[in-house]
């Protein structure tokens, strides 16, 4: 490396950071304008997690990228829900319970001008069962005369109350500094029982796709429809299922029963939950209603999922609905709205007839199969140098950029890090990644290529 021009030390430190596993996960809890957005908004240091919330307005987008003091962590933000779809009380605490699911630690922000509600004594309730670590923020504590009101909250017995101005930044350092105590190194969710555990399946999609349909089907069995209230009971939310001779767990499959209450307007709910299924399992599955176009909101689905560098099955549902028409749209639509995730294993399903089930785990070994591959650097070098023989980057500005070496830092996903005499235009990088994938397979996951540029 060093007769490259890469400091020996920078090489190590690229692959340690590219090679990083799934990130812990923090979850910002609490009542309706307390300021858990603006909050959110602090922690991950960008303006973008709130955009002009106006009433009706959903989000989808529920999970950020945060770092403090060299940590990356994610953040599940929960401000976006809409408070008219249940009763205050009832969404606050679905809301937290889902969020407190599929995290490894709880901000609980209380509004420390207001006091302790009613609303905050059940969410700590919740807290209490979850068993997970918390840290309380008392928050518009805008200056030290709202310190007393901040020491008010120790009433809750959540331990000492952090004073924060999530609007001005003031004790966020403080309260951030605790929460790096509280998060562990690695999520719970994924390393947790990734010895010798079941493998972790989401399954996941619009409303109306056939989730619950297809998750009874390949259960074998008819399911209890839970009529009840989001959040009045605590149902065991993970299934295990045994599938081809192999016990699989269907994480967070009561959210996939129907919930009677939440069928319009639910929005926001549906991608918090959607976000804490895919949060906690290795492999997503995503269904797509073939009997409707394929929509925006699928593919937002498609993405949570590989953003989240999850391994991912495409399942077209509903394929007994398919007149000849519509079968040749659908494969239209298919290659121009799914292109971008073309390795990801599909299999033409139906929920209601049982069609191709038999296809469902083979296409989700592939997809673990894919996102657990690791290639030997020899081998990885090798095909670098002839790519970079057979396909030089264009000359730009009278120089040549040129791929100098490579490794594989990391799996789950496949992480790269290459590294580089120049800058590599995004079109050649989109090249090599088509590559890699051609030569060692990759079929059902996101690769992650970072490139670093000789100085
Ligand atoms: P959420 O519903 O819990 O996400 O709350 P928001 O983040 O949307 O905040 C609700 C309102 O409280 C907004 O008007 C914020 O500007 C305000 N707010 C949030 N944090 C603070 C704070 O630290 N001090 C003051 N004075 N106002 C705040
Ligand atoms: P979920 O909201 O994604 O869980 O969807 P459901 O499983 O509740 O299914 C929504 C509707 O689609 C129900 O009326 C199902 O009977 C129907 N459905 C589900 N799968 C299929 C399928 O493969 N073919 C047909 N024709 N209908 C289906």
């Amino acid at each position: 490396a060093a007769e490259e021009g890469f400091d020996i030390e920078d090489v190590e430190g690229a692959i340690e950071e590219a090679g990083h596993g799934p990130l812990p996960v923090l979850a910002v809890v609490g009542r309706p304008n307390v300021g858990k957005s603006t909050l959110v908004n602090r922690i991950i240091g960008r303006r973008e997690a709130v955009v002009e919330d106006k009433p009706g307005v959903t989000r989808d987008r529920v999970t950020y990228e945060a770092e403090w003091a060299g940590r990356r962590f994610k953040v599940v933000d929960t401000g976006g829900w809409e408070q008219d779809v249940l009763g205050i009380d009832a969404s606050v605490a679905a809301q937290a319970e889902f969020a407190i699911e599929a995290a490894d630690a709880v901000v609980f922000v209380v509004d420390a001008t207001v006091g302790a509600t009613d609303t905050d004594e059940a969410v700590v309730k919740l807290l209490r069962r979850a068993g997970k670590p918390v840290v309380l923020a008392a928050n518009k504590v805008d200056g030290p005369s709202g310190e007393a009101d901040a020491a008010m909250l120790w009433s809750l017995g959540l331990g000492e109350p952090f004073p924060v101005s999530a609007l001005h930044g003031r004790g966020t350092g403080d309260l951030l500094d605790e929460v790096l105590k509280a998060l562990p190194e690695a999520p719970a969710q994924t390393f947790g029982n990734a010895v010798g555990g079941p493998r972790r399946i989401a399954l996941i999609g619009r409303p109306n796709v056939g989730k619950s349909s297809l998750l009874n089907k390949v259960a074998g069995e008819e399911r209890v429809v839970v009529n009840e209230l989001a959040g009045t009971t605590r149902d065991p939310v993970d299934e295990l299922i045994e599938l081809g001779g192999t016990t699989w767990k269907f994480v967070d499959t009561a959210g996939i029963r129907k919930r009677v209450h939440l069928q319009e307007g639910a929005d926001y709910y549906a991608s918090l939950r959607t976000a804490a299924a895919v949060e906690k399992a290795e492999v997503a599955v995503v269904l797509i209603d073939t009997s409707e176009s394929i929509s925006v909101q699928d593919q937002r689905i498609i993405t949570m999922a590989v953003e989240a560098g999850r391994a991912l099955v495409i399942a077209y549902n509903k394929w007994d609905t398919l007149d000849e028409e519509r079968r040749y749209y659908l494969e239209r639509e298919i290659d121009t709205e799914m292109q971008q995730v073309s390795w990801a294993p599909r299999v033409n399903v139906s929920a209601r007839t049982g069609r191709h089930m038999e296809k469902l785990v083979p296409a989700i070994e592939t997809a673990l199969a894919g996102w657990e591959t690791r290639v030997p650097t020899g081998r990885l070098n090798a095909f670098l140098g002839e790519l970079v023989a057979a396909h030089p980057h264009p000359i730009r500005g009278g120089k040549q950029p040129r791929i100098l070496f490579g490794t594989q830092a990391g799996t789950k996903p496949p992480r790269f890090v290459l590294f580089a005499s120049g800058f590599l235009e995004h079109g050649y990088r989109r090249f090599v990644e088509r590559r890699l994938r051609e030569e060692f397979g990759f079929e059902g996951t996101p690769i992650h290529i970072s490139v670093r540029v000789r100085e």
